[in-house]
Order: structure tokens, then C-alpha cells, then sequence
């Protein structure tokens, strides 16, 4: 006899992953929890490569929060090793930081400004924006059009395949401009790496008698054999839909990898290539895991429009058709849809465990908070 499960949850990544520990562990629901690819953890996976060096092997990822709900949630998993990311730009032969920052432009035109004199300057060329709209208006309203072009035109053509006028301003907004010399990429309030990785935090989320898992399976064949009561969704919603209202955009990499012998090899975790070659950035992954050893891995990003879905493209065109996807998804009972993919947003990790700790309360009508916090 056939067992029945009360949830099936396509996708092991955050979005699959929290909503099957918070159902099996706090509400004793029986799960079962599949992905097509080899392994947990979706975009987030690491491993360690065949020098022993833990690299991500679809980008870096860091985390950041400023949820204090999420963070204390994840730390059930894993212990954390506090880091703050820092990340250098190529710009006219210089290496400098980005977010752009008064260090960013003393550096590159050999000036010594001061905060307040930087912000005069970014007045002076700031080109006036009555709304903004695109992520091409949010910079060249803030910083003009010269560092605009230095530091953001080219990378997001490269990433996007889309001129920055083409795309929702949240795109560039992602990237802040600055006065003093901040020089991380992010400020949230809680910025740290799983001490012993993502996938090792996975596995302690997933380790329970309620959770079965199973992998290198698509959802197309597992309904045919699996009875569950609901269904909780994490690919890409068009796909669910048999892309009945036409095809959502997903942007997607190439990932190149490199190992040298070699203990450090950029100058920051991660530099930025906006003007030269067919990559957006380099990652030296030892400098984000802390992790000490004889060799170094790098991997290059290579933007591509075929390939795994990475990321949703904030535009007006692709708006328009998720509305429908989204309306027809609301329709479904007993479906349920988290996650980048699967709400065709571009979300953080952060964002995603809020998402789907969001649902797990909709779905018990068990407050956030008590969720959340449940051991
Ligand atoms: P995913 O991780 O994509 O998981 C979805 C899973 O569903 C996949 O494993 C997929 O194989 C599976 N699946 C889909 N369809 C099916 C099907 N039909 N059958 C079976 N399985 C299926 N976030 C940060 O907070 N900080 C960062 O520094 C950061 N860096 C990033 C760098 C890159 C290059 C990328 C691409 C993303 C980055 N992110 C970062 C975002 C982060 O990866 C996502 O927020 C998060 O991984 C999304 O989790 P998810 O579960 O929604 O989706
Ligand atoms: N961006 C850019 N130049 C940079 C860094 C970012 O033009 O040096 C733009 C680009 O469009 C990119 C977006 O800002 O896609 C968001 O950058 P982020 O680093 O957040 O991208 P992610 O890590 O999500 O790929």
C-alpha cells in the first residue's frame, strides 16, 4: 500500500527546505521532499571540490539579514562564522570599492574629497530624474552618467542582456551609493556564514523521521506514483502551469571554476568586471568560508539566457504575464507556491525563509513568531 504523505514539496532549497522541517518538526506533518538535481540545498549548495576547498557551486552566497526572526530560526542549524563582504570593481585599471563610496572615487580620479564635498560633486552630476523608473534612472539620477557608465551600464548589460533603461529600478537599487567610506556590500544587522557551510545546515534541517527525500526525481514523475494530501511548489511557476500564458524570463550562468596552488588570490572575496571580458565577477570562495588551505578556488560568472533559472528579470513585460500566473496559482486549491522561482521574485535567501515560514503560518494558522521560534 502506497504511503500517504500530507505534503509533497518540490525543491530542496531554502524555500522547500524550511517549509518541510517547520510542517514535519513543529506540526508532526509527514513529508516528502524532492528535487531534480543530485542534491539539497538548491542554489545554495556547497561542497568541497576535489582540492578539499568548500565552493558554491552555483555562485557566492552570502548571507545577510536584518530579520531577527530568520536569523534566530537558522541558527537552530547551524553555528555561524561572522563576515562582512567586501567587493572591489575593475574601473579604468584600478581596482576600487563598490558600492561606490568616497574611498571609490578619491581612488579612481586621485582626489581627496571629503563626505560632504562628495555629495556637492554627486549633486553637480546627477542628472535630474522626475520619476525613477528603471535601473538605468536610479544611478544616473544619484551619481550621473560618467560612473554610471564606469561602473553599471556594461555589468548589466552583461548580466541582463538588457540595456539598465529596460529594467525595474530594484535591479540597481540592490546597490547602494554612498558618502563615507562604508565599504560593505551590505549593512544589514545580522552578516555571517553557516560555519561549517550550507549544505551541512541543510542536512540538519532536513535530518528528521518525518522527512523523506528523495532526489535526481522530477515532480512530472513523481505524482503519477506519490498519494499526498497537499502540494507545496518551489520550481519555476510557468513550468507548473505547462506555460499556458507563455514563458517567464529566468536569467541564467555559467559557472567556471579554477584552482590555483595558491593560499589567496584576489584582493577581495569577490572583484567585479563591468567594462572588461564576458564574466561579471570573480569569487575566491576561501576568503568567504574563512577556510585555510594550500589551495585556492575561483569560480567566474558568466551570464547566460539558457541554462538553470537563476534569476527572474524585473521587467514591466515579464510583470504582466506572472500576474497571470499568479491569479491562476491563487485559483489552484490545496497548491501552494514559495520561493524565488516559484513567485517569480528576486529574493535573498533571507527573504525566502521569511516566505516560507510566512506560508508554514497560513498553512497552521500558528503565529509567525511562535513558528518561527519552535524547537
Ligand atoms: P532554489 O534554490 O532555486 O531551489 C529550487 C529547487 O527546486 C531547485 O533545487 C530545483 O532543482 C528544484 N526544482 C525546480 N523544479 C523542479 C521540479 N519540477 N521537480 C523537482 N525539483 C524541481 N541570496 C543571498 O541571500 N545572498 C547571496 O549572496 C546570494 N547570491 C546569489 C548568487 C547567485 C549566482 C544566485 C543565482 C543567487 C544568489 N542568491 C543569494 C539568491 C539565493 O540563491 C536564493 O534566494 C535562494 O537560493 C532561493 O531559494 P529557493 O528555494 O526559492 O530556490
Ligand atoms: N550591478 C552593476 N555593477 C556592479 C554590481 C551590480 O551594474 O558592479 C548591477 C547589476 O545590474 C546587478 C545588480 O546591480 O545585476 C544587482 O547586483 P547584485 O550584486 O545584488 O547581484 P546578484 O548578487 O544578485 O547577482
Amino acid at each position: 500500500m502506497q504511503q500517504a504523505y500530507d505534503y509533497l514539496i518540490v525543491g530542496a532549497g531554502f524555500a522547500g527546505s524550511v517549509a518541510a522541517e517547520r510542517l514535519a518538526r513543529v506540526f508532526n506533518k509527514r513529508v516528502l521532499l524532492v528535487d531534480r538535481r543530485t542534491h539539497i540545498g538548491g542554489n545554495a549548495f556547497d561542497f568541497h571540490d576535489a582540492h578539499g576547498v568548500l565552493i558554491h557551486k552555483y555562485g557566492p552566497h552570502i548571507f545577510h539579514t536584518n530579520s531577527d526572526e530568520v536569523f534566530s530560526y537558522l541558527s537552530q542549524f547551524t553555528e555561524w562564522r561572522k563576515y562582512e563582504h567586501r567587493v572591489l570593481a575593475s574601473v579604468d585599471g584600478k581596482l576600487v570599492p563598490i558600492p561606490i563610496n568616497l574611498t571609490t572615487i578619491n581612488q579612481l580620479y586621485d582626489w581627496s574629497l571629503n563626505s560632504e564635498e562628495l555629495e556637492q560633486y554627486f549633486q553637480s552630476v546627477a542628472e535630474p530624474v522626475a520619476q525613477v523608473r528603471t535601473s538605468e534612472d536610479v544611478i544616473v539620477g544619484r551619481v550621473g552618467r560618467s560612473l554610471y557608465e564606469k561602473f553599471f551600464r556594461n555589468y548589466t548589460r552583461k548580466q541582463w542582456a538588457l540595456d539598465p533603461s529596460e529594467l525595474d529600478a530594484s535591479v540597481t537599487s540592490r546597490v547602494p551609493v554612498r558618502t563615507d567610506t562604508d565599504d560593505r556590500y551590505f549593512t544589514d544587522r545580522h552578516q555571517a556564514m553557516p560555519l561549517h557551510g550550507y549544505t551541512a545546515m541543510f542536512e540538519r534541517m532536513l535530518d528528521h523521521p518525518n522527512i523523506d527525500i528523495e532526489l535526481s526525481v522530477d515532480y512530472a514523475d513523481v505524482k503519477r506514483r506519490v498519494q499526498y494530501r497537499e502540494l507545496i511548489f518551489t520550481g519555476p511557476v510557468d513550468e507548473y502551469f505547462d506555460w499556458q500564458f507563455g514563458k517567464l524570463e529566468y536569467r541564467s550562468l555559467e559557472f567556471r571554476f579554477e584552482t590555483h596552488h595558491q593560499t589567496k588570490v584576489l584582493a577581495a572575496a569577490v572583484v567585479n568586471y563591468p567594462n572588461d571580458h564576458e564574466y561579471t565577477r570573480i569569487t575566491e570562495y576561501t576568503q568567504l568560508t574563512g577556510q585555510q588551505h594550500t589551495h585556492s578556488t575561483l569560480s567566474y560568472e558568466i551570464p547566460r539566457a539558457e541554462g538553470d533559472p537563476y534569476y527572474p528579470v524585473p521587467r514591466e513585460a515579464n510583470k504582466a504575464i506572472y500576474e497571470k500566473y499568479r491569479e491562476l496559482a491563487e485559483s489552484v486549491p490545496d497548491v501552494h507556491f514559495t520561493g524565488r522561482l516559484a513567485t517569480y521574485r528576486y529574493y535573498n535567501m533571507d527573504q525566502v525563509v521569511a516566505q516560507s515560514l510566512a506560508l508554514c503560518t497560513r498553512l497552521t494558522g500558528v503565529a509567525r513568531s511562535t513558528l518561527a521560534a519552535a524547537t
